[in-house]
């Protein structure tokens, strides 16, 4: 197992009191699986993320990525975060090698490597464009490109397609989708669409609501084999979409 979570669990300190947001989480994900976690809003999924990527501390339980027990961020975890988070005032190019500069690894192989991606996501021709010159999905690549730029083995994905129309979600999660698997990533994704995540993942993990305990997990069987698109219009979706539903704990 590449992230191995072990009775996580994790509590704030608010004005009113303690929230626990995880209780008792406990899943591995395999080197190279892309799996999703869906849940009640405010179950405690951007506190799992955070946790995973060593932002957050655990209050008790361990998570372990390759073995070791993460305690602070590590370049092998890259985080995708909800909204693209591009500088309008920065280039694409230096959007998308920001984080080579932050972390002092902007090196000509780096830059060519950053280049290539560029290229073959179609952004070749937009290096020097600022964000606000590119569509709702170009943006979403730039962000992803940003953090493969780093090359972590890992990417966390925090809603990432959450401030885009229907429309633009299904071909840009297809895009990511595609780029995720072409370049040999493991993936984890926070979403609070079923169809998002049975479209793009390997095994579906369903949460609580808060304070969060894994609820079932959900192994996508034959529509592994199948791009996002063409799993939704498979006759398997409906079924897994009705499982995964029935497991959610949405109404009040
Ligand atoms: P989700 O991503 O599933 O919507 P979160 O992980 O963001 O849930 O939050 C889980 C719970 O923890 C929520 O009740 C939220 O209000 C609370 N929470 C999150 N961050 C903090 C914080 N920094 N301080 C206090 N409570 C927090």
């Amino acid at each position: 197992m590449i992230i191995e979570l072990q009775n996580a669990a994790a509590t704030y300190q608010a004005p009113d009191g303690e929230v626990e947001a995880l209780r008792d989480v406990s899943f591995g994900v395999e080197e190279g699986e892309f799996c999703s976690i869906v849940g009640p809003s405010g179950c405690g999924k951007s506190t799992l993320l955070s946790a995973i990527a060593g932002l957050e501390r655990l209050s008790s339980g361990s998570v372990r990525v390759d073995g070791q027990e993460v305690t602070a961020p590590t370049p092998r975890i890259g985080l995708m975060p909800q909204r693209d988070q591009l500088f309008e005032w920065r280039s694409i190019w230096d959007n998308v090698t920001l984080g080579l500069q932050i972390t002092g690894r902007n090196t000509p192989e780096r830059q060519h490597h950053v280049r290539e991606l560029l290229e073959r996501y179609d952004l070749g021709d937009f290096a020097r464009k600022k964000p606000g010159q590119l569509s709702g999905g170009m943006r979403q690549r730039c962000a992803l490109i940003r953090t493969l730029a780093t090359d972590p083995r890992i990417l966390l994905l925090d809603e990432p397609f959450s401030a885009l129309d229907y429309q633009t979600r299904l071909s840009v999660s297809s895009d990511i989708y595609r780029i995720i698997r072409e370049q040999h990533k493991t993936a984890l994704l926070v979403t609070h669409d079923i169809s998002e995540a049975i479209s793009m993942s390997d095994r579906v993990i369903v949460l609580s609501r808060r304070p969060a305990v894994v609820k079932d997990v959900f192994d996508m069987g034959g529509l592994k084999a199948l791009p996002p698109l063409e799993r939704r219009d498979s006759p398997a979706f409906a079924g897994y979409f009705n499982q995964i539903w029935k497991e959610l704990d949405l109404h009040d």
